[in-house]
Parts: C-alpha cells; sequence; structure tokens
C-alpha cells in the first residue's frame, strides 16, 4: 500500500497491496480519486484499520476554482489520502476534458456510508465544527443512526486558537476519523496542517454535513440530487449562496476554454 495515497484492491476493499495505486483525473489541475463511493470507504476503511494518518478532501468547482488561483492550497489538496469528487460540476468537467471520473461522491454520502461501517467495526468519530450546540446534536442524532459507532467527542468551529481544537480533540483520547466542518478551504488548511499533531488516523473535511446530520438544515429531496441539482436546491434556500455559485459557470467557462485551446489550467 502506497500511504500517501491510498491503494484498493477491486472485489476487496479489506485487503491492500504494494504499488497498485487509484487512477486520478485532472480536473483543471486538482488531481482526483477516481473512485465510486464504495470503493473511497473501502479505502478510507482500509487507511483507518492500518493507523496511517492522512485526510480526505472532497472538492466542488467552487473549491477547484480557489485552487486554480491559490497554488498552496491546490497542493495540499493534491496531497490529500482521497480527493472525492462532490458536485455535478467536477463530473461535466471531467467529460468535457475526456478525464475519466466514474460518479459523483457528495461529501455527506461518504460520511454516511463510512459511519454505517464504522459502527460495525466499533470505531471511534470525533465531530469538529458548526455552530455552538450543532455537533452535540448531530452526535445524538448519529448514535442512535448508526448503533455501534463510538462518539469520541464534539467541538463546535469557531474557537478562538486553533490549538483550542486539537487539544479538545486530544483531550477526548482522540479516535479513528474526525469529520472537520470548517467550510472551505479552512477546514483543509487545518487537516492538513494539524492531522500530525492530533490524536487521529483519518481527518474528513465535509463543509456543511454536521448541519445536515443535526438536522439544523435538510438536505435537497432526492429528486434533487438524481438530476444533479442538489447546487439548485441549496440556493433556493440559502439565496445568499448566490456569490459563491456565481464561480460555478466561470468554473464552467474555463474548462470550455481549456478543452478548446489547451494550456494552462487558468
Ligand atoms: N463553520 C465553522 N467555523 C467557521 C466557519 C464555518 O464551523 O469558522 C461551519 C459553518 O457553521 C457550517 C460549515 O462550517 O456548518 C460550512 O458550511 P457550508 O454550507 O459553507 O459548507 P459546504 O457544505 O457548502 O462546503
Amino acid at each position: 500500500m502506497i500511504y500517501n495515497k491510498i491503494t484498493y484492491v477491486p472485489g476487496n476493499g479489506d485487503m491492500v497491496c504494494e504499488g497498485y495505486d487509484l487512477d486520478k483525473a485532472n480536473i483543471m489541475g486538482v488531481l482526483f480519486d477516481a473512485v465510486t463511493l464504495t470503493q473511497a470507504v473501502d479505502c478510507a476503511l482500509a487507511q483507518m484499520r492500518a493507523r496511517k494518518k492522512g485526510y480526505v478532501v472532497t472538492p466542488n468547482p467552487e473549491i477547484v476554482y480557489q485552487a486554480m488561483e491559490d497554488k498552496p492550497f491546490c497542493d495540499l489538496i493534491n496531497h490529500a489520502s482521497l480527493v472525492l469528487a462532490d458536485g455535478i460540476g467536477v463530473i461535466y468537467a471531467a467529460k468535457i476534458l475526456g478525464e475519466k471520473l466514474p460518479c459523483r461522491v457528495p461529501g455527506i454520502d461518504f460520511a454516511g456510508m463510512l459511519m454505517h461501517r464504522m459502527a460495525q467495526e466499533k470505531m471511534t468519530l470525533f465531530l469538529l465544527g458548526a455552530k455552538p450546540g450543532v455537533a452535540e446534536q448531530a452526535a445524538e442524532n448519529l448514535k442512535k443512526k448508526y448503533p455501534g459507532l463510538m462518539i469520541a467527542g464534539t467541538k463546535d468551529g469557531y474557537f478562538k486558537n486553533d490549538s483550542e481544537a486539537v487539544a479538545a480533540v486530544n483531550a477526548a483520547g482522540g479516535a479513528d476519523a474526525i469529520f472537520v466542518c470548517l467550510g472551505a478551504p479552512k477546514q483543509e488548511r487545518f487537516m492538513s496542517k494539524y492531522q500530525k499533531d492530533m490524536n487521529v488516523t483519518l481527518c474528513c473535511g465535509l463543509g456543511g454535513s454536521l448541519d445536515v446530520f443535526a438536522g439544523t438544515v435538510q438536505r435537497a429531496p432526492d429528486i434533487f440530487i438524481k438530476l444533479g441539482l442538489e447546487w439548485f436546491y441549496r440556493l433556493c434556500k440559502e439565496p445568499k449562496r448566490i456569490g459563491r455559485m456565481m464561480k460555478l459557470p466561470l468554473f464552467m467557462l474555463l474548462v470550455i476554454r481549456k478543452k478548446l485551446f489547451g494550456g494552462k489550467t487558468k
């Protein structure tokens, strides 16, 4: 197994072997892992069982756009153990650019399946992020939904010093995994900087997932998800996201420009 990059053996998620790397899809400089949801979860579990530290990122077009503008941020995304395609725009971009990505792997679906499998193995999870009270409520809901899942502790995402958050995680005795839900790019920077200091194997950057697990934000109905319109549902629910979402058409234009004229990512 290549521990700075996860290895996946098709058909046997429990196994890892030397030198078998995941395929990559280069979307405007961000190197996505070409995996399905099940494969992504298998990889994450293999890494946790092996107790090899790493972090998972789930870039959507907005994050890819940020990475195009910020090389150090792009580098830390590309150093993640798993780079999952969260966002239908990433899949469209892959199609346009002729890169192979099997499907969308929304961070929240990854988290759901991961917790299901962690519960079967009685693994421990720490929840970091969102407004005060949200992570605690999410913990209560998740313990009921995934019996066997051990929640090591929670901490809201509005801490004054990063060291406060790191100390909270370690004071809880650490965990097999931590969901870091601070929004991008804060969560990616936090994970890459502090993974070594936290007594945790796998850090997962999952944006607003704790709000959904706590029930304070509703996920889009299935029909929106199936049609690739989850972004539109979120925009209708939270019109103030319009500024952020304007990056989506801009991103698609840059993708088309790259396809037509090649050259630089931006
Ligand atoms: N957040 C946080 N600390 C901060 C800024 C944001 O914990 O300093 C939380 C915020 O409360 C929300 C999440 O980070 O729960 C970001 O959610 P958003 O919907 O922006 O993320 P997305 O799912 O779009 O990536």
